[in-house]
C-alpha cells in the first residue's frame, strides 16, 4: 500500500466505497488524514468503517472543514449531470479528485530521488486491459517489478510504494486509466502515455465524442516532456490526437499502426511486428509466435505494448520472447474448452459492437451468442461479418433489436438466457457441416440486464460449457 500524505492532519471526504474508494480510505488513514466517507450501499459502508473512515451521509458533511473530495470513478462528475455530492463540493470550492491523483502526488514527492519509479499510463476505447497486462508481462519477463493497477486489478494506492524496490527488481508502475479516472487526476504526469484507439463509448457520461476524445488526449498531453507517447493511429480520432500532439512539442510521440508501413514508429504488416523508432525499421517478430494475441486488434495491443516498454528495454529479442509467452486475459477471446471439433470462446468483455467485430474477424465459422443491455447503434456495423455467422443465439434485452438487424441475413434463435444459448449453439455446432466450428460469446452489449458485470457473464458461459455433455455430439436433450 502507498500511504497518501497529501492531506496529512486534514479532513478528506470519500464518496463511493468500492475498490478504489476503499483503497483511498486505507491510504489516507495511513498517511494521517481524517476521513469522512459515504456509499449508498450499507455493505460498502461497513467495509469503509473497518478501514477507519467516519461514516456520515454526504448531505450532512461539514464542507468548510473538508480539504478534498475523493470521488469514485463510477459517480457522474459532469454528465449526464453532476451527482449531488459533486455539486455540493463545487459550491463549497472543495477540489474533486480521484485515487490516482493521490497516487500522483506520492510519486511526485519521490521524483527527485535516485529510486524514481517510472509510470506507464494506458488509455483508449478498446484494448486497455490487454495492453496493460501485456506491458506488465513484458516488464516482469525482462527483470523489472511491474506494479499493475488502476482500472484493472488493484487500485493504484494498493500497489507497492516507489522505494520498495531496494530489496529487489526496479519498480515500474503500469496503470490502466479509464476516461473517468483521467478526469479525476489532472496531476498525473506519466513517463510513458499510451492511447490505443478511440471510438464512441460511454458518450452518455462524457456529453460528446469530442469531449471524450479530449479527455483521453489530456492524459497524453500530461505525459512528462522528457517522456514518450505511443498512439494507435488507425482510427481518425486517435490519429487526430497524434497529429495535435506531434505539432505541440510535448513528449516525443510515436505512432502505431496495423496495416500501414510507417517511416517512424511501430507497426505490424503482413503479420510481422516492426520497430521503426530508430534509424532503420527492424523486424521484431512474427505475430504467429504469440498464440494468445490473435487478430489484428491484438496485434495493435502488442505493437502499443512494444512501444511502451522500448524506452526501458534495449534487448528487442527479449521483448519478442515475452510477447510470445503472454498467456492472454480471461474474458477476452479466451479459449474455455473444446468438445469434439467445437471450440468455445469466451469474449464476454466485448461490450460494444466495435469490440465484437474484432472476434468476428478472427473465426470463419461462428455460432454466435450475443445480446444483453444494448448500446447505441446496435449491431448494424457488424453486417460485414454476417457471412461468417452460421447462426446467432440472442439473449437479454437486446434480443428483439438484434433479431430485426439479422432478419433475412443470418439465422437466429431467441435463446433468451445464456445457458440455453450455449446448449443450443453447442448442439448445432456439433452436427454442422463445418470442420472447425466456434461457439463464441461476444455479446456487443453491456451485461447489467442479466449479470452483475462482464466477468460474471463470462464465468456463467464457462460454467455452461463445463456442464455440456463431453462426447463429440451433445445429446438432443442439451439442444432442447
Ligand atoms: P478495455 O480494457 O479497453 O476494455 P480489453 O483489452 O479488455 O480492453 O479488450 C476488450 C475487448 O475489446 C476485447 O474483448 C476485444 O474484443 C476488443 N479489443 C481488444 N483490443 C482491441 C483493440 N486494440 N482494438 C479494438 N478492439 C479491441
Amino acid at each position: 500500500m502507498i500511504p497518501s500524505r497529501a492531506f496529512a492532519n486534514k479532513t478528506v471526504a470519500v464518496f463511493g466505497l468500492a475498490r478504489t474508494g476503499l483503497g483511498a480510505v486505507r491510504a489516507l488513514v495511513a498517511g494521517g488524514t481524517k476521513v469522512i466517507a459515504w456509499d449508498d450501499s450499507s455493505t460498502a459502508r461497513d467495509l469503509g468503517g473497518q478501514e477507519g473512515a467516519e461514516l456520515m451521509p454526504w448531505r450532512e458533511w461539514p464542507w468548510e472543514a473538508i480539504s478534498a473530495l475523493i470521488l469514485s470513478p463510477g459517480v457522474p462528475l459532469t454528465h449526464p449531470k453532476p451527482h449531488g455530492v459533486v455539486e455540493h463540493a463545487n459550491r463549497a470550492r472543495v477540489p474533486v479528485i480521484g485515487d490516482v491523483e493521490l497516487f500522483a502526488h506520492e510519486i511526485r514527492s519521490h521524483a527527485d530521488q535516485p529510486g524514481k519509479a517510472p509510470v506507464i499510463a494506458i488509455t483508449g476505447t478498446n484494448g486497455k486491459s490487454t495492453t496493460t497486462a501485456l506491458v506488465g508481462h513484458i516488464l516482469n519477463h525482462c527483470g523489472f517489478n511491474a506494479q499493475i493497477g488502476g482500472n484493472i486489478g488493484k487500485s493504484v494506492l494498493e500497489l507497492l510504494p516507489p522505494l520498495s524496490h531496494k530489496s529487489g527488481a526496479k519498480i515500474i508502475y503500469v496503470l490502466e486509466m479509464s476516461s473517468f479516472q483521467i478526469d479525476l487526476s489532472p496531476g498525473l504526469r506519466p513517463d510513458v502515455g499510451v492511447l490505443s484507439n478511440l471510438s464512441p463509448d460511454h458518450i452518455d457520461r462524457h456529453g460528446s465524442m469530442e469531449n471524450y476524445a479530449a479527455i483521453k488526449a489530456r492524459l497524453m498531453r500530461q505525459t512528462a516532456r522528457d517522456g514518450q507517447v505511443v498512439i494507435g493511429v488507425d482510427d481518425r480520432h486517435s490519429s487526430a490526437v497524434f497529429t495535435q500532439l506531434s505539432a505541440s512539442g510535448g513528449a516525443q510521440s510515436f505512432p502505431v499502426s496495423v496495416g500501414k508501413i510507417l517511416g517512424r514508429g511501430v507497426f505490424v504488416v503482413d503479420g510481422a511486428l516492426y520497430d521503426a523508432t530508430g534509424a532503420h525499421a527492424i523486424k521484431v517478430m512474427d505475430m504467429a509466435a504469440a498464440p494468445h494475441l490473435l487478430g489484428a486488434h491484438n496485434w495493435q495491443n502488442a505493437a502499443l505494448a512494444y512501444g511502451a516498454v522500448r524506452p526501458f528495454i534495449a534487448d528487442t529479442k527479449a521483448i519478442a520472447a515475452a510477447i510470445a509467452s503472454f498467456p492472454g486475459l480471461a474474458h477476452r477471446m479466451e479459449d474455455v474448452g473444446h468438445i469434439g471439433k467445437t471450440v468455445f470462446i469466451n469474449d464476454s468483455k466485448a461490450t460494444n459492437a466495435d469490440a465484437t467485430a474484432r472476434a468476428l474477424a478472427v473465426y470463419p465459422d461462428i455460432f454466435w451468442i450475443a445480446g444483453g443491455k444494448p448500446k447505441d447503434g446496435g449491431i448494424e456495423s457488424l453486417s460485414g461479418f454476417f457471412s461468417r455467422i452460421r447462426k446467432a443465439y440472442l439473449i437479454g434485452e437486446a434480443a428483439p433489436q438484434f433479431a430485426r438487424t439479422l432478419d433475412g441475413k443470418v439465422p437466429y434463435d431467441m435463446a433468451g438466457v445464456l445457458e440455453a444459448a450455449v446448449a443450443r449453439a453447442a448442439a448445432d455446432a456439433a452436427v454442422s457441416a463445418v470442420s472447425a466450428p466456434v461457439v463464441l460469446l461476444s455479446p456487443a452489449c453491456a451485461s447489467y440486464d442479466q449479470f452483475k458485470d462482464f466477468e460474471q457473464r463470462g464465468d456463467a458461459f464457462r460454467a455452461s460449457v463445463a456442464k455440456l455433455p463431453r462426447d463429440a455430439k451433445p445429446t438432443s436433450r442439451a439442444a432442447s
